[in-house]
């Protein structure tokens, strides 16, 4: 084989490497090629939320979150008042059961009822954080280990019927130290009812991850972080069975499965 033709192989493999890979279900990613390159940039919304736009091969490709209760064909809307409909694939999450022995945690108090209101639009603002800018899709795992609980599970907590699971659970000792994923910026960083210690990075153009139940955070808003840094430490504050890291990804302000975004994992 030509030379020239390997390195352009390579160059290709690269690239389709730092890419999230296509699965287009509830919880999964479409990959919805927009305009060529010769063109700017398109913007997409989806639902009102600005679109992750990669460049792809030749084209602007839009990377659209698909929200865990969607079903049917979706609906991405482009400049000019033009529309895109694209066709997802049902998918059926296993079901979790879990016990949590603090019960204010699974049936919140009034007072934790407000609060939980007033963080939740705290964490939406967080979760659809758009910078202008080139995405940063070269992932990894933030701690070696276990998953213990997969992205989607429908649960059930003290036998009773919760939101799905947002994020992959992944089993570690306290204190075990928590890498950036990729490149970003730390845009969040709080103590939240139900996600304890949170940290939130953004990783450019609608790309953001969030990490969860830290027992120290070890990041300040408008930190830069490289891929690797450590920002904070596993524990178990928060809603939690016990030590581990929920780490969620969200495109769009949608969590979609972070183990799309990880080499040779589905
Ligand atoms: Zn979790």
């Amino acid at each position: 084989m030509k030379k020239w033709l390997l390195l352009s192989m390579a160059l290709y493999s690269c690239n389709a490497l730092a890419m999230p890979r296509e699965n287009p279900v509830p919880g999964g990613i479409a990959h919805l090629p927009i305009a060529p390159l010769s063109a700017q940039a398109p913007l997409v919304q989806y639902e009102g939320k600005r679109v992750t736009v990669v460049p792809l091969d030749a084209y602007w490709v839009a990377l659209v979150g698909i929200p865990l209760d969607a079903a049917g064909d979706q609906t991405v809307q482009l400049q000019g008042g033009q529309t895109l409909s694209f066709p997802i694939q049902a998918k059926e999450y296993k079901t979790q059961r879990l016990t949590i022995k603090d019960n204010n945690k699974v049936e919140p108090d009034d007072e934790s009822s407000e609060r939980i209101v007033r963080e939740m639009a705290v964490q939406e603002q967080a979760k659809t954080h758009f910078t202008a800018g080139e995405a940063q899709l070269d992932f990894i795992k933030p701690v070696p280990g276990r998953d213990t609980g997969r992205f989607g599970l429908k649960r059930f907590i003290n036998n009773q019927p919760r939101n799905p699971h947002s994020g992959m659970d992944i089993a570690a000792a306290t204190g075990t130290p928590i890498k950036a994923t990729a490149a970003g910026t730390v845009i969040h960083t709080d103590d939240f009812f139900f996600s304890g210690n949170t940290v939130y990075l953004d990783h450019g153009a609608g790309v953001i991850s969030m990490y969860a139940h830290l027992s120290e955070i070890q990041a300040q808003v408008g930190d830069t972080v490289q891929q690797g840094d450590v920002i904070g430490k596993v524990g178990s504050t928060g809603r939690a069975t016990g030590p581990h890291l929920h780490w969620s990804v969200y495109l769009n302000g949608e969590a979609v499965d972070p183990a799309l975004f990880l080499p040779n994992k589905k």
